[in-house]
């Protein structure tokens, strides 16, 4: 057996190594939460996560296999570990959902590879066929900082710039906690068309036409992908930047694919999320401070949710069981509704204008934002020795 002790080393807003039993106990905790909630009436029962192992989709999974007893066939693009080398998060937790979906009787399959891929959706389809006939639920929850596009072989990549002329704010340096300023060039060239390209709504329609063309989406299909809005502050980079206009797109495609599921009967949607720590977020410049803030006066309210959180909140009340989707006036689910409400925004604002590096600690919540940070690799799990050597060879089931 391979063992080594793994502590935590994090380059910028990576971290290089994962805990293989943190990240177990990571997965296990948000089963926990689904699970104390009770079933989910009405829930889907075979389910495909496209970008199941971290943040947004991994919650997902969990929200449809423990909350509402799916079947789930799961996509990512991971590291196993070896002998002497950690595997990335992703993989340990993808190996813990499919030991605990095996312990609770529930079918789970995974892919690791290329979901942009041609070959990777014809896989998916040889196996919804031969495991699960159809599937009734298709999350889309891909992250990803280039795209090969599968007919050209072009590779595109994404860049998260303000358009039209450079952004100015404050921004937090989360290796030091030290509050500086950060200015960031507008997009040039065809920046915005390259973001579009990876982070737009062009492969969830790929994913969607094949499998409906293969037959393998059943009567009612839901299918649903995940965007952000946030506050004004961050629109320069966000809501009004290059990811932004993926972010259009991807509503473009959902209006697309309403058209294209109707003759089944079926249902786009697009959900947007609260802004939280994840592999993806941590990268974007300014929203690390922003959520450092957020975090403090949601958790003083008791508002504060985490992926699983709102993840059971899609199942259980917007898509499925007492399903009420709440659909703003663009027909978008708004899951942020709590991050948005007019006081907790009005806070942030003032708070935004004081906040500096000795007074950060105090009017945010940059200790939970680095406990968050570390949790989603494993690490600062209570139950774990973090001082014994752990097994960093852990095989996915399904990919073994
Ligand atoms: P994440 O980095 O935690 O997860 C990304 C997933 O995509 C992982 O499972 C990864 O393995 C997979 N992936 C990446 N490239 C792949 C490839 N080529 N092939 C197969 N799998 C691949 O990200 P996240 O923050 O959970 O983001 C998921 C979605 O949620 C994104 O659309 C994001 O914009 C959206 N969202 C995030 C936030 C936030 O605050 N984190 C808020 C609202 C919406």
């Amino acid at each position: 057996m391979a063992a080594m002790i793994v502590a935590p080393k994090i380059r910028g807003f990576i971290c290089t190594t994962a805990h293989p039993e943190g990240c177990a106990r990571h997965v296990a905790r948000q089963i926990d939460v689904v699970k104390s909630r009770g079933p989910i009436t009405n829930a889907p029962k075979k389910v495909l996560v496209i970008g199941s192992s971290t943040g947004y989709g991994l919650s997902s999974r969990i929200a449809a296999a423990f909350g509402g007893g799916a079947a789930t066939i799961g996509v990512f693009f991971e590291k196993p570990g070896a002998e002497t080398r950690c595997g990335t998060a992703g993989w340990y937790n993808s190996a813990a959902f499919e030991r605990e979906a095996g312990a609770a009787g529930l079918y789970a399959r995974s892919f690791n590879g290329d979901a942009f891929s041609h070959d990777m959706k014809a896989r998916v389809i040889d196996t919804i066929k031969a495991g699960l006939g159809q599937v009734d639920c298709v999350i889309y929850s891909l992250a990803s900082p280039r795209r090969t596009h599968p007919d050209t072989g072009e590779t595109f990549k994404s860049v998260l710039k303000p358009i039209g002329s450079s952004y100015t704010n404050k921004n937090l340096d989360t290796t030091t906690g030290v509050v500086n300023e950060v200015t960031l060039p507008p997009a040039e060239g065809d920046d915005v068309a390259q973001t579009v390209a990876v982070m737009g709504g062009e492969d969830w329609e790929m994913w969607m036409h094949a499998l409906q063309d293969a037959g393998v989406l059943a009567d009612g299909v839901v299918t649903a992908a995940y965007s952000y809005i946030g506050p004004e502050l961050t629109w320069p980079i966000y809501k009004n930047g290059t990811i932004g206009k993926a972010k259009e797109d991807l509503e473009r495609t959902q209006r697309a694919l309403d058209e294209r599921l109707a003759p089944l009967g079926g249902k786009a949607w697009i959900s947007v999320n609260k802004a939280l720590v994840t592999q993806a977020s941590s990268a974007i410049p300014v929203v690390p401070l922003y959520i450092s803030l957020l975090y403090q006066i949601m958790k003083d309210s008791g508002g504060h949710e985490d992926t699983i959180e709102q993840m059971d909140r899609l199942f259980r009340d917007r898509l499925y069981g007492n399903a009420e989707p709440q659909p703003d006036e663009a027909g978008r689910i708004r899951l942020d509704d709590l991050e948005m409400a007019a006081d907790v925004q009005k806070t942030v604002a003032e708070q935004w204008d004081e906040v500096n590096t000795e007074n950060l600690a105090k009017l945010g919540d940059f200790a939970g934002y680095q406990e968050s940070f570390l949790r989603l690799f494993g690490f600062g799990l209570d139950g774990v020795d973090y001082d014994a050597d752990t097994d960093t060879a852990v095989p996915v089931p399904s990919l073994a």
